[in-house]
C-alpha cells in the first residue's frame, strides 16, 4: 500500500531521551522548558523574531482573528483546507470567497478589491502548497483599504521570499506542525507577527487569559501544547534539512518520470524557496483523474483530491458559491504519494499506472 502521505517518525531512542527528562522533571505542558526551547530553536530555524507554539493550526487561526479583533468580511480562499474558512466562521465573521489563481492556485489578489464591502475588515489566505501569495500586491490592497491580513501558511514551513520568511508576511501568519504535515510535533501550530504587542496579547490569550495567578489580562483560551509535543518537534527539527533535501530528490524523479505525462504543476513564486511538503498536479481533465485514480487504488496506491470540493460549494454553514477558476482546478488536481520513506522504485510504480491510465 502506498499511502498519500506518512508522518515522519525519527528514531525511537531520541524520543525516549525526552521521555527520560520529562519524567525526571514531572512537567508535562503549560509551557514547560521543551516548549521553551523548541520556540527558541525554531525562531532561530525560520529567522524570526516573535512566535508562539499552539495547540493545532486551527486554534492558531481562531486566536490570530481573535486578537486583531476582527468584526464583519474576511476576504478569503475556497481552494484551502477547511480550517481556513471554519475558523473565520467559529470567530462570528463572515468569509467572502475570491476566485483563485489557475496557474498559482492561491488567491488572485486582482480580484479582492471588487469584493471589499464596507463591511470588509480582513484577508485571510493560504499559502497553497506552500507556494507564497502574492504577498506585495495584497499588502498593497490592505493598506490601501486599512484591511488586517493573516496568512494560512499550515503548509509553508521553511519557506523564504527573497531570503525572509513567508511567515514574515501579513499582520500574523500561522503554521500547522499536524503529523501529516511536512514539519510535525504530532499535534502543533505556530503564531508568527512582527508586532510585540500583539505577540504579547496572544501569549496571555494561549494561557486563558492569565496574568498571574489570580489575574487576568485577556479573554483566553486554552492553546498551550505539551512537553510531549515539543520533544518531538525538538527532535524533527534536527532532521527538516534532510526531510526536504530527499523530498526534492523525489519530486525532481516524479518530474522526470512525468515529462509525457497530460498535467502540470502549479506556478511558484519566483523569488521563492519550495519545501517540497506535496506533489500536487493540474491533469488535463476530470476525465483522466477519475481514470488515473481508479487504476491507482486499485494497485492500493492513494493519491488524494487536495483541494476538493471548492470550500464555497461543500460546507453546510456557507453561502453556495460556484467559482469559475476554484471549480475547475479543484476538479482536476491530484496530490501524489510524496514523503521521506517513498523509494524511488514506488514513484516508478505510480507513474508508470499513470501513463498507462493516460494512454488507455
Ligand atoms: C492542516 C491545515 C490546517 C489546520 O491545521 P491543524 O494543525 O490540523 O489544525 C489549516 N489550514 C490548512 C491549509 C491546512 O492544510
Amino acid at each position: 500500500m502506498i499511502p498519500v502521505t506518512k508522518p515522519f517518525l525519527p528514531p525511537k531512542e531520541e524520543y525516549e531521551n525526552y521521555l527520560t527528562g520529562i519524567w525526571q522533571r514531572q512537567w508535562l505542558t503549560n509551557m514547560g522548558p521543551l516548549a521553551n526551547d523548541l520556540e527558541l530553536k525554531l525562531k532561530n530555524y525560520l529567522q524570526i523574531k516573535h512566535l508562539l507554539f499552539v495547540t493545532n493550526g486551527t486554534i492558531a487561526l481562531q486566536m490570530a482573528i481573535k486578537a486583531l479583533e476582527l468584526r464583519g468580511e474576511i476576504i478569503t480562499t475556497p481552494f484551502s483546507f477547511v480550517a481556513t474558512t471554519s475558523s473565520i466562521v467559529w470567530e462570528g465573521c463572515q468569509p467572502v470567497f475570491v476566485d483563485i489563481n489557475a496557474e498559482t492556485l492561491n488567491i488572485d489578489a486582482t480580484k479582492i478589491e471588487s469584493a471589499i464591502t464596507d463591511k470588509t475588515v480582513a484577508i485571510l489566505a493560504t499559502h497553497v502548497y506552500g507556494n507564497p501569495c502574492d504577498v506585495e500586491a495584497i499588502d498593497k490592497i490592505a493598506k490601501a483599504h486599512n484591511l488586517k491580513v493573516i496568512y494560512d501558511g499550515a503548509h509553508a514551513f521553511g519557506i523564504k521570499i527573497n531570503g525572509k520568511s513567508v511567515f514574515e508576511y501579513g499582520d500574523i501568519s500561522t503554521c500547522s506542525l499536524h503529523a501529516t504535515k511536512l514539519y510535525h510535533s504530532i499535534e502543533g501550530g505556530l503564531i508568527i507577527t512582527k508586532d510585540a504587542d500583539l505577540l504579547k496579547k496572544l501569549a496571555y490569550m494561549r494561557n486563558f487569559g492569565f496574568n498571574g495567578p489570580e489575574a487576568f489580562a485577556e479573554l483566553g483560551i486554552n492553546g498551550k501544547n505539551s512537553e510531549f509535543h515539543a520533544g518531538m518537534g525538538l527532535i524533527n527539527l534536527k532532521y527538516i534539512d534532510t526531510i526536504i533535501e530527499k523530498r526534492r530528490t523525489l519530486t525532481e524523479h516524479y518530474q522526470k518520470k512525468l515529462i509525457n505525462f497530460k498535467a502540470t504543476a502549479p506556478v511558484w513564486h519566483k523569488e521563492a524557496t519550495n519545501n517540497y511538503g506535496y506533489f500536487p498536479l493540474i491533469l488535463e481533465n476530470e476525465e483522466l483523474l477519475i481514470k488515473c485514480n481508479q487504476l491507482l487504488q486499485t494497485n492500493e496506491i492513494f493519491a488524494r483530491r487536495y483541494f476538493y470540493p471548492s470550500l464555497a460549494t461543500t460546507l453546510p454553514y456557507v453561502e453556495f458559491k460556484p467559482m469559475l477558476i476554484t471549480d475547475d482546478i479543484a476538479s482536476k488536481v491530484l496530490c501524489l504519494p510524496l514523503y521521506y520513506d517513498l523509494s524511488i522504485e514506488e514513484i516508478d510504480l505510480v507513474c508508470r499506472l499513470l501513463l498507462r491510465a493516460q494512454n488507455n
